[in-house]
């Protein structure tokens, strides 16, 4: 099937791609027999100028029904979404949300904070004197615990009981916890230039993967996929800090992508302000963790990880995986080489359009 990019995406292949190097692509990508496949299906039909009408009607349609399902600033701020502490904007607040808070997790260290707990061991562990990570054998297990029938918990890794010791080694820890610097860095979407600007009405799904560095972690992969499953922006680029660890078993990024890539974070930002602006909405599964990656503020937001509650109430929430399964019957996050970040916003793209009715 052939699909017919939308209007930004031609300006985006005149504009940018011409000059972009191959570890940023806008390659077209549909799963075959998807819902975003299917409601195409009437589309496909006809000629090529009325069908870009038709997908136009299509996006306003699905952007306007979509206000319903956007996050209010209460729900932005309780799910730890980074939102400025001043009208001058130039520093983020982010709400720890209860998992955080009673595992007593440091989600932002000040600069001459060097205790740090390892993310994989659990391990306290000091960075030297610039802050930097030093060498230590971090022994841990890399997939979470898996419950097997009453009261036993095993690690889904190995198949061990609780307590054993890991059966994966690396040569250093790594940390979750960030600079609390960073909290002023953060770039808020641009406002619309005009009443014509063509981003205000886009919606699309956005996931990234980040990798461990010297610093806590940092994105190294955006993706972004449209109403239509076409990834208009998927985009690997290297980190400010030296990487300690890829994180490749979760990010799929590997040493040779990542520094293969002559992208840095500003130029994601730049490719990322050709499609969006402040009124577009944006559609992830905890994609607070998304645009605090980026250092990114935005407020016309629909979360998955929200919109299908858990039956247990908030703070508990689905994983995407599950929410795919259960809801669209489908498997994602199967491969051993990590996520893809393609693969899950095209899943929570379709979860959202299964949401409003479309294409079941
Ligand atoms: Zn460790
Ligand atoms: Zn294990």
């Amino acid at each position: 099937m052939t699909l017919i990019p939308s209007n930004s995406f031609i300006d985006f292949q005149q504009i940018v791609c011409s000059s972009l190097p191959n570890e940023c692509s806008t390659k077209q990508h549909i799963i075959k027999g998807s819902r975003l496949q299917r409601i195409l299906a009437p589309v496909e039909s006809v000629e090529e100028d009325w069908r870009n009408t038709q997908r136009q009607m299509l996006k306003n349609k699905i952007y306007c029904s979509l206000y319903w399902y956007l996050l209010t600033k209460e729900q932005l701020r309780t799910n730890g979404f980074p939102r400025w502490t001043n009208r001058y904007k130039n520093c983020v607040s982010i709400e720890l949300n209860y998992f955080d808070k009673q595992s007593g997790k440091k989600t932002y260290a000040e600069c001459g904070d060097l205790e740090r707990k390892c993310a994989r061991c659990g391990k306290d562990y000091n960075l030297d004197r610039n802050g930097k990570v030093v060498k230590a054998a971090c022994i841990y297990h890399p997939i979470p615990i898996k419950y097997i029938g009453p009261n036993v918990p095993k690690y889904n890794c190995c198949g061990e009981e609780i307590g054993a010791k890991g059966c994966t080694q690396a040569c250093s820890h790594v940390s979750d916890t960030r600079l609390e610097s960073t909290l002023r860095e953060f770039k808020q979407t641009e406002t619309p230039q005009s009443s014509l600007d063509p981003r205000t009405g886009n919606v699309y799904a956005l996931d990234c993967e980040s990798v461990y560095t010297v610093c806590g972690p940092e994105v190294a992969r955006i993706t972004l996929v449209d109403i239509f499953g076409e990834t208009v922006l998927d985009c690997t680029f290297r980190p400010r800090n030296t990487i300690v660890d890829y994180n490749t078993r979760f990010s799929g990024l590997t040493r040779e992508r990542v520094l293969g890539s002559r992208l840095r974070l500003s130029d994601a930002h730049a490719f990322l302000s050709h499609f969006i602006n402040s009124e577009t909405i944006l559609i992830g599964h905890g994609l607070d963790n998304d645009l605090k990656a980026l250092g990114v503020v935005h407020n016309k937001i629909v979360d998955t990880s929200i919109l299908y509650p858990h039956w247990k109430g908030s703070p508990y929430k689905y994983g995407l995986k599950l929410l795919t399964k259960h809801i669209l019957n489908r498997d994602i996050q199967q491969g051993s080489m990590g996520h893809d970040s393609r693969e899950d916003a095209i899943a929570t793209m379709e979860l959202v359009l299964h949401k409003l009715g479309f294409g079941c």
